[in-house]
């Protein structure tokens, strides 16, 4: 089925949750006003709706073609590649000394959901174009940025994230791909890395590789890991330096692709194996210091984190929708003495089940974007403690957000039933699609440690206990307004804090065991979101009450509180239950290999 951009849901998110209207009001953003965000949402909608939206199940059954080291993206692609770096969508928060519109990456947020709903494998690939050019601008010297920043703005050419190689998935200290100075200033990079998107395509006429690598002096592990820019075309005007030239693209560097893998889903973005260095070895320009890659690297990987988490949102949106439809047609089961088949939205479990993926996607629709708030203010407003929230938020978002994608798609399969395991209702693509958002940009496993063992302890908790201040706040007010419409929420998400509260002093207690900490990693960030979710959507509720109380009538406000209300009364009771997994689920894996007898 077709899909419709949520431009409403998400603007009342921007507004009314994750603040975009006070950082409007801050003056971050010269120029930006209300219409003009509306504009732009409603233009990247129309977008998504009319050209993305139609390549998505045609390019899921005919996917990528390899052959002879090139590959090509399914009918369509290209053209529609091409109209949308010509309409700017690249360069939505790109700084406009570089060419790009200066937006708030919480508008870029809303713009990549829309896109990436309407077609996941689509809205890929431009991640990683939009994080390298992040780490350029954080790491890169002026010859670099001058080089290559101007084109991959504008999207005119895309970029790679090159980090996985056979042997070196999660664990990066074990990467072998080499690079020695050449003693020009450039250096030649050898070695193989997998699993790389948009490794090779037919969409742009260059690509340029960002690439993890060792110099031959490098310390072992992750210190000693540089990273390199390596281009699948040389600059053409035959300057070695990196520096400006007139950008044309020249000879073909010393890099291929020696395949694509056939995956579960996702099948039209290339997933390619690159080999680096067959001959003389690929030509590349150091981004940052030496043996300071990995630090680099995380610049692209965070904002790549978000979009990660961003893709359960944009899936989980698609999801709904299409479980929405079908269960208003399709007919089972009487009720009450009627004789005549219902529509199966009428049945309480299905309306559960609906309710459960609506409330999932909107919940993590919202802590998506407030991380992006808080990026934004951390990189315009230069807010030390937006910082540190954008931080502690990001693997949250990343795994949360990813897991609550694959629950949705995966419960819009239940709705519809056996027509939901054949292909032909495309409900099952969703799923396939979105199955991956928690494997890849670091599985969410290591979210879950990356925020116990670094996030969390960071400042002894500050930035945990500020975020447990706001939100009780929020659950405070709601107490004070005694709206009927919210039911037990206040309640319900006041356990959910507490919960929350006990876990993070019990992790961040002097003396506890790391092992017994990590043992709780993965349901401490389930808890995290769960209760972030339940808070935010709360935030939202009362926002959408207190318009109603000034008149509005939009049957909308009426939905975002019952959806609200069901989270709190279903969702998040399931929040101290985790906490207790966490403080006290230890014990059992300490049984060492004998569990597995
Ligand atoms: C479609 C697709 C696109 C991709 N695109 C890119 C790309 O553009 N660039 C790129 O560099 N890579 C890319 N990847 C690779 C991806 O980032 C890795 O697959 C991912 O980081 C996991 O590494 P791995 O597959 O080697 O799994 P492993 O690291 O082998 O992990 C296997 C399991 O063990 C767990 N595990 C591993 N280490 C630990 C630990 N220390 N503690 C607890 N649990 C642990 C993991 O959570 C996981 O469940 C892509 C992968 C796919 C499938």
């Amino acid at each position: 089925m077709g899909f419709k951009a949520p431009v409403d849901d998400i603007l009342f998110t921007l507004r009314h949750v994750a603040g975009l209207t006070e950082v409007m009001r801050d003056g971050l953003f010269d120029g930006l006003d209300d219409d003009l965000a509306r504009a732009l949402l409603e233009q990247a909608g129309a977008f998504a709706e009319g050209v993305l939206a139609p390549l998505n199940r045609p390019g899921d059954r005919m996917g990528v073609r390899f052959a002879d080291g090139a590959v090509r993206t399914p009918p369509g692609f290209p053209e529609a590649y091409r109209r949308w770096a010509e309409a700017g969508w690249n360069a939505v928060a790109a700084p406009e000394d570089w060419g790009g519109a200066g937006l708030p990456v919480m508008l870029n947020t809303a713009v990549m959901e829309m896109h990436t709903s309407a077609c996941m494998a689509f809205g890929l690939g431009p991640v990683l174009t939009q994080g390298a050019v992040d780490a350029l601008l954080a790491h890169g010297d002026a010859a670099l940025r001058e080089r290559w920043l101007p084109r991959l703005v504008s999207g005119a050419w895309t970029a790679t994230m090159n980090l996985t190689e056979p042997q070196a998935g999660s664990d990066l200290a074990l990467l072998r791909t080499r690079a020695v100075p050449a003693g020009d200033g450039t250096y030649r990079i050898t070695g193989q890395k997998i699993f790389i998107t948009c490794g090779e395509h037919d969409l742009t006429d260059n690509i340029v590789h960002l690439v993890l690598a060792r110099l031959p002096d490098a310390p072992a592990g992750t210190r000693g890991i540089s990273l390199f820019l390596v281009p699948k075309r040389l600059p053409g005007d035959g300057s070695a330096n990196g520096g400006p030239g007139d950008g044309a693209p020249g000879a073909m560097n010393d890099v291929r692709c020696a395949g694509v893998e056939h995956k579960l889903g996702l099948h039209a973005s290339p997933t390619c194996t690159m080999v680096f260095g067959d001959g003389e070895g690929a030509v590349g320009w150091l981004v940052g210091e030496e043996n300071r890659g990995l630090a680099c690297m995380f610049t692209m990987m965070n904002r790549a984190r978000l979009a990660t988490g961003l893709q359960g949102v944009s899936i989980g949106e698609r999801a709904c929708q299409q479980a929405l439809a079908y269960a208003r047609e399709r007919r089972q089961g009487r009720v009450g003495s009627d004789p005549e088949a219902r529509p199966i939205i009428e049945h309480p479990d299905v309306r559960r089940t609906l309710l459960t993926m609506r409330a999932l996607t909107a919940a993590a629709r919202a802590v998506a974007y407030v991380t992006a708030e808080a990026i934004d203010r951390a990189e315009r407003g230069g807010d030390a403690a937006a910082r540190e929230r954008a931080d502690l938020l990001t693997p949250v978002t990343k795994a949360f957000c990813s897991e609550a994608g694959i629950e949705v798609a995966s419960l819009g399969i239940q709705v519809h039933g056996g027509m939901g395991f054949v292909e032909e209702t495309g409900a099952a693509q969703h799923l396939r699609d979105v199955r991956v958002t928690s494997i890849y940009e670091g599985t969410n496993g290591i979210q879950a440690i990356d925020l116990v063992t670094r996030k969390l302890p960071r400042g002894g908790g500050a930035a945990v206990r500020r975020l447990l201040a706001d939100w009780r706040g929020i659950v405070e007010a709601a107490r004070r307004t005694d709206a009927a419409a919210l039911g037990a929420s206040a309640p319900r998400l006041g356990e959910a804090l507490d919960a929350l509260g006990a876990a993070t002093d019990w992790l961040l207690a002097e003396g506890r065991a790391p092992d017994d900490a990590l043992a709780g990693a993965s349901p401490f960030l389930r808890l995290f979101g769960l209760a972030a979710g339940g808070v935010l959507l709360l935030k939202g509720a009362l926002a959408a009450l207190a318009l109603q109380g000034d008149g509005d009538r939009n049957p909308a406000l009426r939905a975002t509180v019952a959806t609200a209300r069901f989270y709190a009364e279903n969702l998040a009771t399931a929040a101290p239950g985790l906490a207790r997994t966490v403080t006290g689920g230890a014990a059992s894996l300490r049984l060492g290999p004998d569990v597995f007898a």
